[in-house]
């Protein structure tokens, strides 16, 4: 059949968000919907796709059997009733006939028949006025993608979420932070998204895991099948379906380059952060995952800025016990030394949900109940934390800070739980850092403009700039259709940056940058010249970060933002960023130069 012949070379444009390359063999995960091609079969072909019909159909219907009693089982025969609605759809003898006779006349696959004579039907209902009808046509597309499924993916492989034993490239329309958790590392070597943005935490989590990944390709799965070799150009925003001999000794030829570069890089792994004219930096780094500890290492990062306790929550379904916890920051302090590692209380919330307390959605969950809220409406799991924290403080140096930050109530709720925390482990003779040193995340507008207030409960502030962009501009930062307006150089998230180090420094406290765009190298110019004292980034920025640093001096970073505020544009303030990184630092802004 023609769909088992050689594919063309295919390019689809998305938004890189995590750089670098990989090329392999791409599976889908999760719920696809199937929208099979367009594709002839020859005569003697006719028997042979009525048969995958019948398979498909049988299959179908001892999926929906056994889904029926499933839900028979735990819900009761009032919900397990649609099914017997499903089972009516799926034995429809007159479209089954119809479908049949369009493969005979029009010597199509029985895919395309299938799907197109479903489609016919769910068009008309969705035209018809009573509500109840049109309904219907929702339980017509359930049943058709069910049998589509079988009939690409027979043996029902399809049906639980897991990628084929080769994949090396993650499709999907969508990844949550706990489906990225579930990938085996060792395998996956690139994601490809329909939906996404660059700041949401499955790609953050992809570029702190230093994987290839594209996001907002939108509709790409009538370009795309599991099985096909694709390439990822995650400097570009590209995804390359069957690449072509010339593409793939092109793209080799900069993976060498990019090769040679870290080979380059790799001595600074021992080093310190100095601008060109002596100022020091700290470049810490952001992970999830104890696992990224040695490329925590490996990069020469200053430490952990960032340790998003929420993803250990995540990926275990039961929250963790005080000793659990205590085990998992105790390992991080140790492995990071002197530098010593800054905890984040829990962030749950916006797109990281946990199944035990988001039982209900929320209506607006970035503006909804998150991060520090979550904590003080469940004090006493708030104090399990903070007591882990404190005696995790013991063996290693060992910071903790809130995040989500609105008002200063909860800078001293927050800091009262602690000291009760405190006084419970000295009560119990438990060690920890009696000094510990308390940061406020600043990502909520109005944190900004109450920063002086803030920066007097704390030690340290750090800028949560994914947030700090979405709030201060009224972007969703996972909603892929506003990507576009998402600007990290637009004025008004630029002196919301430089107000809040000013706050800090004039409270003789020191503040860093732990979003996204502190490791932005076009921007890198922008945070010296506001004196930014810390910058926390993936661990595979580290070294990149680490020289353009070395080739910016102060002064010339300080005269730059004074003309960044003369700005009204994010693509002004971006392009005079950018010509002073290019001035210094050109061989590591290039993107991928192929294409
Ligand atoms: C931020 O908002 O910039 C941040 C670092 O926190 P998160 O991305 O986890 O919200
Ligand atoms: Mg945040």
């Amino acid at each position: 059949m023609s769909h088992q012949s050689p594919r063309s070379e295919v390019r689809l444009q998305g938004i890189g968000v995590s750089p670098g390359i990989s090329y392999g063999l791409a599976d889908y995960f999760g719920p696809a919907l199937v929208e099979p091609e367009q594709l002839s079969i020859e005569s003697s072909e006719i028997e042979s796709e009525k048969t995958r019909l019948n398979v498909a159909i049988t299959a179908t219907r001892e999926q929906i059997t056994a889904l029926q009693e499933e839900i028979e089982q735990s819900s009761g025969s009032e919900h397990s009733s649609i099914f017997d609605a499903h089972l009516l759809i799926l034995e429809d003898s007159t479209v089954l006939d119809e479908i049949l006779r369009k493969v005979e006349n029009e010597l199509c696959t029985i895919d395309w028949a299938y799907h197109e004579v479903m489609s016919q039907y769910t068009e008309s209902l969705r035209k018809i006025s009573d509500a109840y009808l049109r309904e219907r046509a929702v339980d017509i597309e359930d049943v058709a993608q069910r049998v589509l499924k079988n009939l690409a993916w027979p043996g029902g492989d399809w049906l639980k979420p897991t990628l084929s034993e080769n994949a090396a490239i993650v499709l999907a329309h969508d990844l949550t932070p706990s489906d990225t958790i579930g990938f085996d590392r060792e395998k996956v070597k690139g994601f490809a998204t329909e939906a996404g943005s660059p700041t949401s935490h499955t790609a953050i989590m992809a570029h702190s895991l230093n994987i290839p990944a594209v996001v907002a390709l939108h509709a790409f799965k009538s370009s795309c099948q599991p099985g096909d070799m694709v390439l990822v150009d995650g400097y570009k925003g590209l995804l390359i379906i069957n690449p072509s001999e010339s593409t793939l000794s092109e793209y080799e030829a900069v993976i060498e380059r990019e090769d040679q570069l870290a080979a380059d890089l790799k001595p600074l792994a021992e080093e310190e952060t100095f601008t060109a004219d002596g100022r020091q930096i700290t470049l810490s780094a952001n992970i999830e995952f104890l696992e990224e500890l040695e490329l925590v290492s490996s990069q020469g990062a200053e430490g952990v800025g960032l340790y998003r306790t929420e993803f250990f929550y995540l990926k275990d379904s039961t929250l963790q016990s005080e000793d659990h916890q205590t085990e998992n920051y105790a390992a991080i302090a140790k492995a990071c030394g002197s530098y010593g590692v800054i905890i984040r209380t829990l962030d749950l919330g916006g797109d990281k949900l946990h199944p035990d307390l988001f039982e209900e959605p929320q209506p607006n969950p970035f503006l909804g109940w998150r991060g520090i809220r979550v904590s003080l409406d469940r004090p006493e799991d708030f104090k399990v934390q903070l007591r882990a924290i404190l005696r995790a403080s013991a063996h290693g140096k060992t910071r903790l800070m809130y995040p989500f930050i609105s008002n200063l109530d909860e800078v001293l709720q927050a800091n009262a739980l602690l000291e009760e925390a405190k006084d419970e482990l000295r009560a119990k003779g438990i060690p920890f850092d009696e000094s510990i040193e308390r940061g406020a995340m600043i990502e909520i507008p109005s944190a900004v403009m109450i920063a002086d207030h803030i920066a007097r409960e704390v030690e340290f502030l750090s800028i949560g700039t994914n947030d700090l962009v979405q709030y201060t501009t009224a972007v969703d930062r996972i909603n892929d259709r506003v990507a576009n307006l998402y600007r990290p150089a637009h004025p008004a998230v630029v002196e919301m940056i430089r107000l809040t180090v000013e706050a800090a420094h004039r409270n003789g406290i020191w503040c860093g940058i732990c979003g996204e765009v502190g490791s932005d190298l076009n921007l890198t110019p922008l945070w010296i010249g506001m004196g930014v004292d810390e910058l926390s980034v993936g661990p595979a920025q580290v070294l990149k970060l680490r020289r353009a640093i070395s080739r910016l001096s102060s002064d010339e970073c300080e005269l730059l933002l004074e003309e960044a505020s003369r700005k009204g544009r994010a693509s002004e303030i971006l392009e005079i960023s950018r010509d002073l990184a290019g001035k210094y630092y050109p061989e590591l802004l290039s993107s991928s130069p192929v294409g």
